[in-house]
């Protein structure tokens, strides 16, 4: 199994993200310059490639081990995790107050991607803890944030998201766990929290948890609910943190992927209450949460096109060395890549990987100029473009992710549902992408209901005319330009539509978007002239912009045949 991060191709979408310029005197990121963006990429590309990488497969045989409360990682992951911390590779993103690197969301998203290519399951700690660490530093207390930041930052401690319970996935206004008050401000927690990933295990000597719980007097629904930090070891009267908290593992899940990642079951309050510290306000806690929330959706869109980069990678090279039938000029045993229909999945998996990293990238600078713009409205503009692109880049990254692993499996053919040749354990491991930090169909209905209306619809509007204007300045853009008629004609509809329709037609209309959006910016991208760009952004747009006036079809029409067909089945 090879992987190499495609540096070219990571620094050349983030220019294409940024801007001309962007890294030069007066653009956004001249802080950074060009050398620091290239050499921190190259830098985390040898990490990865050195230490991740060889332990990828050993994780997904090995898998976590839980025993009476314990959890062990694969052998490996401990010496790594040192290393990572040694490196300062978790500090990159962080506040420079508390021991940070405070480099941009764009940089951390390159080396997002990066980890996750290299290995998932690892990559999956720091994930969740530089949520985390977000929403501690946007919404804890001084005192909670000296306490806790600093070894987060530095990865000495790692950090939990504990937001689902048995009978609260999607819905968290089913939430149970309870915090009950204590007299000295401090609360007890009492609950069950299941599927937290890195919820016990033994790379770090403390765990920081960030749990989702009800105070007594709580109004129902997700009005009610505030977050708590509730660490593994408390702090004890000499500063150290050796007090154990009521809170444990129960039981770790066995999985389709990410198996060297433990999924643990943790139950809050066996003797009488573990004990946490409010972050933010009681009753504010999910608007809290999303703060991290839209950090990890962002990172799992990445996650999605990590793991394409690295499907596309292999079958590559495997269709350049496997060798059947006759090749174009009729010779026998041609590598494989030389049929038609091989070269097309190739080119799929390629182009559908280049416009979701655009899109994740896209994204990521919108929440730099967002923290970065002297001028408030187009820093306001910038949050608004954030948010309305985070669940097109989480759920499309993470479509597109399944989608080109699996062409990998079939580039790879019998081999591809062999695990030794690799392809099967990405599929395996990419499955859960589309699955967690908010369901592949729940970001769309965010898309739908909250996304769209952001300042009357004003924030959609000026991505229209940012897509027409690229449509406008591109040669033999008759496709594209559909494209984006056709998004911008389900745009409309959306915008009036029933409420049930506009969610019946939620998933094929954010599928639209994306196809629009990383068409534009694949043509946007080929205006460099180079030839590999060209081909990419015409094979995009003549094979898949294409489906772009049906899925605007299936948004307009289909949405009534979805809800009847419903009805039929006795669905609704
Ligand atoms: C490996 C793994 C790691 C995880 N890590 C964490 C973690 O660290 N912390 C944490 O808190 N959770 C974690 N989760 C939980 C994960 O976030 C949830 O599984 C996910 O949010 C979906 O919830 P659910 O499983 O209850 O599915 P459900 O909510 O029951 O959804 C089932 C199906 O119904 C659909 N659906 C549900 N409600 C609606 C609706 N209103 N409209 C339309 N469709 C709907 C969903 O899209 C989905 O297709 C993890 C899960 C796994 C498997």
């Amino acid at each position: 199994m090879s992987y190499q991060p495609p540096l070219d191709d990571m620094l050349f979408a983030l220019r294409l993200a940024a801007g001309d310029g962007a890294l030069g005197a007066n653009g956004l990121y001249a802080d950074l310059g060009e050398g620091v963006a290239e050499a921190t990429l190259t830098e985390a590309a040898k990490f990865a490639r050195e230490q991740l990488l060889p332990l990828d497969k050993i994780g997904d045989r090995a898998g976590a081990r839980f025993f009476e409360g314990a959890v062990t990682t694969p052998p490996g992951w401990r010496d790594a995790y040192s290393h990572w911390i040694a490196g300062g590779w978790n500090a990159l993103a962080a506040a420079p107050e508390y021991g940070g690197l405070g480099l941009p969301a764009i940089l951390n998203a390159a080396c997002t991607e990066i980890w996750n290519g290299a290995n998932m399951s690892f990559a999956l700690c720091p994930l969740l803890g530089q949520g985390a660490i977000e929403a501690i530093e946007a919404h804890a207390s001084d005192a909670l944030k000296e306490t806790y930041l600093r070894r987060l930052i530095s990865g000495e401690w790692t950090a939990t998201m504990n937001l689902t319970e048995p009978q609260a996935g999607s819905d968290l206004s089913m939430l149970r766990t309870k915090a009950e008050r204590n007299a000295d401000g401090s609360y007890r927690l009492i609950g069950q929290k299941i599927f937290i990933t890195y919820g016990e295990h033994d790379l770090s000597d403390n765990i920081v948890h960030l749990v989702l719980a009800r105070v007594p007097d709580a109004p129902p629904g997700t009005r009610g609910i505030s977050l708590f930090l509730a660490p593994k070891f408390l702090p004890d009267a000499s500063g150290g943190f050796t007090r154990r908290n009521d809170l444990r593992c129960a039981g770790i899940e066995h999985k389709l992927g990410v198996r060297g990642s433990p999924t643990c079951t943790m139950v809050y309050g066996d003797a009488g209450g573990a004990t946490a510290f409010l972050v933010g306000e009681e009753n504010k806690g999910l608007a809290c949460m999303f703060t991290m929330m839209n950090n990890a959706r962002l990172a799992v869109g990445l996650q999605g096109v990590a793991l394409a980069e690295r499907a596309t990678q292999q079958a590559l090279a495997y269709a350049r060395e496997r060798r059947q039938g006759r090749g174009a000029n009729g010779e026998a045993a041609a590598p494989i890549i030389e049929h038609p229909d091989v070269a097309r999945m190739a080119l799929k998996m390629t182009a559908l990987t280049h416009a979701a990293r655009a899109i994740c990238y896209e994204t990521a600078v919108s929440l730099d100029r967002a923290k970065r713009e002297a001028n408030p409205a187009l820093a306001l503009q910038a949050h608004e473009r954030a948010g309305l692109l985070t669940p097109v880049a989480k759920a499309f990254s993470t479509d597109i992710g399944n989608e080109v692993a699996s062409l990998g499996v079939q580039v790879f053919g019998g081999m591809g549902f062999i695990e030794e040749a690799g392809a099967s354990q990405l599929l395996r491991d990419v499955r859960i992408a589309a699955i967690y930090e908010g369901t592949n169909g729940i970001q769309a209905i965010d898309l739908v209901t909250r996304k769209l209306k952001l300042s009357g619809g004003a924030a959609l509007a000026r991505e229209i005319d940012d897509m027409r204007a690229i449509a406008d300045n591109t040669a033999d853009a008759g496709a594209m330009r559909e494209a984006v008629a056709a998004f911008e004609a389900a745009t409309s509809y959306m915008l009036g539509a029933e409420p049930r329709m506009a969610l019946a037609g939620a998933t094929p209309y954010l599928r639209l978007f994306a196809l629009a959006r990383g068409g534009a910016l694949l043509a946007k991208g080929a205006a460099s002239g180079e030839a590999k760009r060209v081909a990419l952004a015409r094979f995009f747009s003549d094979n898949l912009a294409v489906a772009a006036p049906g899925l605007a079809k299936c948004v307009m029409a289909g949405g009534a045949s979805a809800l009847e067909g419903a009805a039929a089945l006795g669905a609704d």
